[in-house]
C-alpha cells in the first residue's frame, strides 16, 4: 500500500535538517517536556527523535502518514489563527516517501503501543508493541530511493551544520523543553528545560557568552518583545547568530534581521552580526505562517510598524547598558 509520493516530498524534505525540524516540531506540538535527538552521519544514515509527549493512539498511527491527515486544525478558519507548529499534515507522508521510517508510539500509560515500519511510502509493519508514553521516530537511509536528491547532499559536516543550526534555534525557542542532541553518539547539545533562556544561551553559545548578553524588554498595543541581545564584543561572523522566535515558532525574516542590524549599526563593523535571540509575541492574526511549506517564512500584516518596534526596543536596551 502506497501512502505517500516522492514528488510532494521534495517541497518539505529538502535535506536532513528539514526532517529534524519537522520531527522536532511534532514532538513540541505533542507537548513533550524532553526531546532526544540522535543523528548518524549528518542525518543521511539515521535521524531519531524520541519524545515523552502525548503520543499517537494505536489506531491513528497509520493515518498520520496520509497526506493532510493533520490532527491540529479543526476548522478552515484555524489557518489564520495557527498556534501549533505543524498544521499542513505534509511532513510525515513526505518523509516516509523518501526513507525507511520506523515509528513506535504510545498515547497511554499502560505500556501498550504501536510499531510501524514504512519503506519508501509502503507500509511494511503495523503491529502492537510495548512502548512508554511518547513517540520514538526513526528515519533511516534518507533519500535511498531518490538518487538524484542523494547526490545533491553535501558533506556530513555541511549537513550536520544545518542540523545543528535547527537544533540551536529549536532549543532557544523552547527553553521549557529539555533537549539532547547527539551526532554519531557524541553529545553536542544539552539544555536543562527549566524555562530559563539564559541557560539555553549558555548551552548553545557558551557560558562566557551568556554573561555578555542583555535582557530585551518592551511592548506596545500590538507587540511584545523579550529575549536577549549580545554586547557588541561577542558579535559573530555569521548572521545565524540572530534568532527570531514569533509566538514560539522560530522563523527566518529578512526585515527583522535588518531591524536588528540597524539598531546596532554604530556599534558593529560591516560583516559582523550581533548575538540576538528575539522572542516576539503578537496576536496570531498579525502574522501569516501559511506562506511556505517549511513554515519558516512568515508575513507580518503591519511589517513597518513591527520593524520600528523591534529596532527601538533593541536601541533602548543598548542605550541603557552600553552607550
Ligand atoms: P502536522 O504536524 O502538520 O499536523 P505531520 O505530518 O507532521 O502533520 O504529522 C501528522 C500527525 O501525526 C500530526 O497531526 C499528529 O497528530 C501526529 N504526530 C506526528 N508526530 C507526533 C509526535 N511526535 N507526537 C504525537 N503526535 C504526532
Ligand atoms: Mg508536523
Amino acid at each position: 500500500e502506497h501512502i505517500a509520493n516522492q514528488i510532494a516530498a521534495g517541497e518539505v524534505v529538502e535535506r536532513p535538517a528539514s526532517v529534524v525540524k519537522e520531527l522536532v516540531e511534532n514532538a513540541i506540538d505533542a507537548k513533550s517536556s524532553r526531546i532526544d535527538i540522535h543523528i548518524g552521519e549528518g542525518g543521511l544514515e539515521y535521524i531519531r527523535v524520541q519524545d515523552n509527549g502525548q503520543g499517537i493512539a494505536a489506531d491513528d498511527c497509520e493515518t498520520a502518514f496520509y497526506r493532510h491527515a493533520t490532527s491540529k486544525l479543526t476548522d478552515d478558519r484555524d489557518l489564520y489563527q495557527i498556534t501549533s507548529l505543524g498544521f499542513r499534515g505534509e511532513a510525515l507522508p513526505s518523509i516516509a516517501a523518501v526513507s525507511k521510517v520506523e515509528l513506535l508510539s504510545s498515547a497511554t500509560d499502560d505500556g501498550a503501543g504501536r510499531r510501524l515500519v514504512i519503506e519508501g511510502g509502503t507500509l511494511k509493519v503495523n503491529e502492537d508493541e510495548a512502548a512508554p508514553r511518547g513517540t520514538d521516530f526513526r528515519v533511516n537511509s534518507l533519500f535511498y530511493n531518490t538518487p538524484a536528491r542523494l547526490k545533491y547532499m553535501k558533506t556530513v559536516q555541511t549537513e550536520l551544520g544545518h542540523i545543528s543550526d535547527v537544533m540551536y534555534r529549536m532549543s532557544l525557542a523552547h527553553p521549557e523543553i529539555a533537549f539532547t542532541f547527539r551526532h554519531n553518539g557524541n553529545l553536542l547539545l544539552q539544555t536543562p528545560g527549566t524555562g530559563d533562556m539564559l541557560q539555553v544561551i549558555a548551552a548553545v553559545y557558551g557560558t562566557s557568552a551568556a554573561k555578555m548578553v542583555l535582557p530585551l524588554e518592551g511592548e506596545n498595543l500590538d507587540y511584545q518583545i523579550g529575549g536577549y541581545i549580545g554586547r557588541p564584543e561577542i558579535s559573530k561572523s555569521s548572521r545565524n547568530a540572530m534568532s527570531i522566535v514569533v509566538n514560539g515558532r522560530y522563523i527566518r525574516n529578512y526585515a527583522v534581521n535588518q531591524a536588528i542590524l540597524r539598531a546596532y549599526h554604530t556599534l558593529l563593523p560591516i560583516n559582523r552580526y550581533p548575538l540576538a535571540v528575539l522572542q516576539l509575541t503578537m496576536h496570531p492574526s498579525l502574522v501569516d505562517v501559511n506562506v511556505h511549506p517549511s513554515k519558516m517564512e512568515v508575513r507580518f500584516s503591519k511589517e513597518a510598524e513591527l520593524m520600528l518596534f523591534v529596532e527601538e526596543a533593541i536601541r533602548q536596551t543598548l542605550r541603557k547598558e552600553i552607550l
